[in-house]
């Protein structure tokens, strides 16, 4: 869909200048907005004249377009010698399809150039689905969308998210919640969908997706965690997600809080995930955390319910989850120095009613001197992951460095 610099020896250098300056165009229009050509030929610091090559490049592809407007005495001041017109880009002109795998359900987000989520659906899975299986629903699910005039050839690519522990290479390590282990998902993925793919981890995916939606929020270092079943976690540094030496950093459910408490699902006692996750507030709230998977389902909204008809059980429960997620955000400020924590995942009832608390509690916990970062919570809702990982095909066409040439076509 974008240029790919061609594998031509002697045109390499130019080539790849121009597609730089066009990742750099489109990246500048998505998180800028429209802007005149003097603006962008400013932006990259090119001629005029380099600049009409460029745009008139990718309006052929459709990827921008140009709104020409007539000449005015204010456009002929601001722009002298320039057509008055904007260009923008065209949102339709490339989709990408993001998938969430979890557990007896499949998420679709479709999600365009310009990032906004266009389309979301939902499936039901077995709860025991293959590796196989899954792929299958995903390729079946592509060819659905493929069919459809809007779609038609316009996919890019495709980025898929598992609840589980997943390398730089999108190959599955472990996966227990769905009895996955040792998957190379990406491999089968690309077999099945013949474009380009990504497999992720759902919590780094969520984490980008919150990030990467918001082009407005400060982007040097976020923290994200995600809330549910587990607690997952995730930091981006730089736009980037950061993956470790391996490609699984950011557990952050495993900060060991405390020497006691329930056995956390890394077989470890203590774990921030122990104290904060569903089973948790089931404890909490109910006794028990044997529920059924609707109750489970009701349990963020049923215990802030509960506190505000002022059970004390229900009122304890919360302040327990403040204070122990509250000791966790801190520990997290306290390596990181972020300027935003978000906190997506499903727990959003009860992370509304405690945010404030949260966020006191942070103020006066962290180390005197760093800066207090903005607490807020996701606004993606449940296709965060799918929406995630459709953002993470969509950043996979943007960058720079992933363009590969070999040292051979880089020789004159
Ligand atoms: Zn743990």
């Amino acid at each position: 869909m974008f240029a790919q610099p061609q594998r031509n020896l002697k045109m390499v250098d130019q080539t790849l200048a121009r597609f730089l300056n066009e990742l750099r165009i489109l990246t500048m229009l998505r998180t800028q907005g429209p802007a005149s050509r003097a603006d962008i030929a400013r932006h990259l610091g090119v001629t005029p004249a380099t600049i009409t090559r460029l745009i008139n490049g990718l309006v052929e592809r459709d990827l921008v377009r140009e709104a020409r407007k007539p000449y005015s005495v204010t456009d002929k001041l601001r722009e002298p010698g320039r057509p008055g017109g904007q260009v923008f880009l065209n949102a339709e002109g490339a989709f990408f399809l993001g998938v969430e795998i979890g557990v007896g359900v499949m998420r679709f987000a479709v999600i365009d150039l310009l990032a906004g989520v266009v389309d979301s659906q939902e499936i039901s899975i077995p709860r025991d689905t293959s590796p196989t299986l899954a792929v299958n629903a995903i390729s079946e699910h592509l060819s659905s969308l493929t069919i459809q005039q809007r779609y038609r050839d316009k996919i890019h690519s495709v980025g898929v998210t598992v609840p589980g522990i997943v390398t730089s290479e999108g190959y599955v390590v472990n996966l227990p919640i769905l009895g996955w282990k040792s998957v190379d998902l990406l491999a089968e993925l690309s077999r099945a969908v013949r474009l380009p793919c990504s497999v992720e981890n759902n919590a780094n995916a969520a984490a980008f997706g919150a990030v990467y939606t918001q082009p407005s929020l400060p982007s040097v270092c976020t923290i994200f965690l995600k809330l549910g079943t587990g607690c997952g976690g995730a930091a981006i540094v730089n736009g980037r997600l950061l993956r470790g030496a391996g490609g699984t950093a950011g557990e952050f459910g495993h900060i060991r809080l405390s020497d006691e408490g329930a056995l956390c699902s890394c077989g470890q006692k203590g774990c921030l995930e122990s104290w904060v996750n569903l089973g948790s507030l089931a404890r909490s709230l109910h006794g028990t955390d044997q529920l059924t998977e609707s109750q489970f389902a009701a349990l963020p909204a049923d215990v802030v319910a509960g506190a505000e008809q002022k059970d004390p059980v229900a009122i304890k429960a919360l302040d327990d989850f403040t204070r122990w997620l509250t000791l966790g955000i801190v520990s997290l400020i306290n390596m990181f120095n972020p300027s935003t924590v978000i906190l997506g995942g499903v727990m959003r009832p009860v992370l509304e009613f405690t945010l404030e608390r949260i966020r006191t509690g942070v103020q006066s916990g962290i180390i005197p001197g760093i800066p207090v970062p903005e607490v807020r919570l996701s606004e993606l809702g449940k296709f965060e992951c799918a929406i995630g990982a459709a953002t993470i095909a969509h950043h996979h066409g943007f960058d720079i460095s992933r363009v590969e040439i070999s040292e051979q076509e880089l020789q004159p």
